[in-house]
């Protein structure tokens, strides 16, 4: 098996559903082997108000002299990047710059799409069912990859989680987005923790929520770069069997990936 060197979608306790704080997954990464640990818990919003999942803006400061500790401690051993990882919500220029000042790195994770002002009464991407639901997915996805704010797309499939069936929308909205990434010239993910999930059971019998074999068939048609992340919540997942297995099936399918991210 080719070496796994880095990971850039990486959680922390601080959003409440994640173990570990950076120490943890730091060692954890040396143990792994990894050259390059990228910290990216999910950041914290000021229009999005599920503090179950993400910090609250007041513990940004927690996270981010926790990762500084960790750079200073461990810097001769791996180098550590802060990041967040972040859904996209439109005319928010400030909060992101806000973001970027902090960070130096940002994840799309497009976790929620809303049809209302303000991005109220979200709906979360992994129960996207209807076609007109998943068609705003791929234009957020699109707005997002026009922004520049973002050095990664994370699970940019996400949207077959729910609606499932690979027809012809599912695939308009593939080609929307890997043509985005391929003109923003952003690295699409191919996220490991899809493969910690239960299997979805679709006409064409079963699959996984994510990453979508179709969709990847996609990425590949537009020769796009691809990462694999282990978006993992517990540091010992960091290099998990599922990140192997991850490995493994991206290689049969005859896709390359790039090992490092390139964050300025
Ligand atoms: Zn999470
Ligand atoms: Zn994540």
């Amino acid at each position: 098996m080719t070496k796994f060197l880095a990971n850039y979608h990486t959680h922390h306790e601080l959003c409440r559903h994640a173990e570990g704080t950076t120490e943890d997954y730091v060692k954890e990464a040396i143990r792994c082997g990894f050259k390059e640990l990228g910290m990216s818990d999910h950041a914290y919003s000021y229009l999005i108000n599920d503090y179950g999942v993400r910090m609250k803006p007041e513990e940004f400061a927690i996270y981010s002299k926790d990762i500084d500790d960790n750079i200073l401690k461990y810097h001769d051993k791996i180098k550590i990047y802060k990041g967040l990882e972040v859904e996209f919500i439109e005319d928010n220029a400030e909060y992101y710059k806000e973001l970027l000042k902090k960070v130096e790195y940002l994840v799309l994770g497009q976790h929620y799409i809303s049809f209302n002002i303000g991005f109220s009464a979200p709906i979360s991407s992994f129960a996207l069912v209807s076609k007109k639901e998943i068609i705003e997915y791929g234009r957020m996805i699109e707005k997002a990859l026009e922004t520049k704010y973002f050095t990664l797309l994370a699970h940019p499939d996400l949207y077959m989680c729910g609606y499932q069936e690979w027809d012809e929308t599912a695939i308009a909205v593939a080609h929307q987005i890997c043509k985005a990434a391929k003109k923003a010239k952003i690295p699409v993910e191919y996220n490991a923790n899809g493969f910690r999930r239960r299997k979805v059971m679709t006409t064409k019998g079963l699959k996984r929520p994510y990453p979508r074999e179709e969709f990847f068939e996609i990425v590949k048609e537009y020769d796009l770069e691809v990462i694999i992340s282990s978006d993992c919540h517990v540091p010992e997942l960091l290099c998990d069997e599922y990140l192997l297995e991850a490995v493994e099936a991206l290689e049969k399918q005859g896709i390359k990936r790039i090992d490092y991210l390139k964050i300025k």
